[in-house]
């Protein structure tokens, strides 16, 4: 059982100098004191002092490196093991809940998931959060600092809770950060999946040579749902819900009738109910014998499925696959030429099935796009493996803990539950 007694005898205070120094070193992996002075734009004399009382906590190491131009090694700066403090992330699907542990720098500790149907089981799954987490907490490890929650939601920052989540209604209004804040007493962050996702892209290593600095995130699953990165961090809107792509209208003369009452949504022409619904009407038409025959060992028509149809060449699922993604570039061009991102980074279940897709993306993006917004832009699949939810909402918790994760909802620990959505501001 998780002892937050002395948990919290141990708590690692730092103020907000030190917190500025952690995150830019946590940020970059290692860097120089000169590196430092120069992210943080302060002379290295002033910074001299803060920097040697957290190498005397251990919160930052040195690590010595080759000869630098002087014929001496080059001492670089990083961030603590996991002795120091920990950060924890839990992300909620449908399916399944997956908990992972990471040091300030988010390097992974460790790393555990199950199966389960959480859409349905709130309760259940929360429990099951909070034992996976209980279980990746060793004696060594200094203080839990920080919890970070993805959710397949958007988030109410007025109360930190999950709000009519379309694939999960069973969630809407539960206290999920308030859980984590009291049962861990850390403080929990909470944000919507595709949010923690292209966080977990912008935090990834070289990520910013890869894929820019402002870039979109595109989530494919039961609907659309687009994580804005501006330099380097997550746009929330001024209300928190920015990035709603999916009730874009694709076709006005379109009468399916989207979740949100409306006709011609993105979500209703694009979102993963509408693929299934075309590939079964695919199959019953006969047009497909090998998704007709996946389906047959499978039992149920997905994305996944779906995917592996179109990867092993199936012509008419490919041709499905093509339309889908010209639904989707016909949307996305507009939003590239409205908001010029360097990259926009495309997620779905569909895996080995997903080239199909990005091409057709592709084809319409540079057709309808302004050129202006296109010259650099690239469109690719997202490199993220499968704890990539949970390592993000660590990293949501780091932000979090250091001050750098904007406007985001937040549950703090406290006897009764006090909860408030704050804005922490860099
Ligand atoms: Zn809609």
């Amino acid at each position: 059982m998780y002892d937050a007694n002395r948990m919290a005898s141990q708590a690692l205070v730092l103020s907000p100098q030190h917190r500025k120094i952690v995150g830019a070193v946590a940020g970059a992996g290692a860097l120089s004191r000169a590196d430092v002075a120069r992210a943080l734009g302060l002379s290295r004399s002033r910074l001299s002092p803060e920097i040697a009382s957290l190498l005397e906590s251990g919160v930052l190491t040195t690590e010595t490196f080759g000869p630098s131009t002087g014929g001496r090694p080059g001492a670089l700066l990083s961030v603590g093991g996991p002795e120091v403090a920990v950060l924890a992330g839990v992300d909620v699907d449908a399916d399944r809940v997956s908990v992972a542990l990471t040091t300030l720098a988010n390097r992974p500790v460790a790393d555990h998931q199950l199966e389960m149907p959480a859409a349905t089981d709130p309760k259940g799954t929360l429990d099951a959060a909070a034992e996976l987490l209980e279980r990746s907490l060793a004696p060594g490890h200094g203080p839990l600092v920080g919890i970070g929650v993805s959710i397949a939601a958007d988030i109410d920052p007025a109360t930190t809770r999950p709000m009519t989540p379309q694939t999960m209604p069973a969630w809407s209004g539960l206290p999920v950060a308030e859980f984590f804040a009291d049962r861990f007493d850390a403080r929990t962050f909470i944000d919507n999946d595709v949010n923690v996702l292209a966080l977990a892209e912008a935090a990834a290593p070289g990520a910013d040579a890869r894929l820019g600095r402002s870039f979109l995130m595109l989530k494919l699953s039961s609907g659309l749902g687009c994580g804005i990165v501006v330099e380097g961090a997550v746009f929330r809107g001024s209300d928190g819900f920015a990035g709603d792509i999916g009730h874009i209208c694709v076709d006005p003369d379109d009468d399916t009738r989207c979740a949100c009452g409306n006709r011609g949504c993105l979500d209703a022409i694009a979102g993963e109910p509408a693929i299934v619904r075309d590939a079964q009407a695919i199959v019953d038409a006969g047009d497909s014998p090998l998704l007709a025959e996946l389906l047959a060992s499978e039992g149920r028509l997905s994305l996944e499925l779906i995917g592996r149809a179109s990867e092993l060449g199936d012509p008419a699922i490919g041709s499905l696959l093509r339309e889908t993604g010209n639904r989707i570039g016909y949307v996305l061009a507009g939003v590239v030429s409205f908001f010029n991102p360097s990259s926009v980074v495309v997620s779905s279940a569909l895996r080995g099935g997903e080239d199909i897709l990005l091409s057709a993306i592709r084809e319409l993006v540079y057709q309808r796009a302004v050129p202006t917004s296109t010259r650099h832009l690239q469109v690719v699949g997202s490199g993220a493996g499968p704890h990539a939810g949970a390592e993000g909402a660590a990293v949501l918790a780091g932000r979090g803990f250091l001050g750098t994760a904007g406007t985001v909802a937040q549950a703090r620990p406290s006897a009764r539950h006090a909860v408030a959505a704050v804005t922490s501001r860099r």
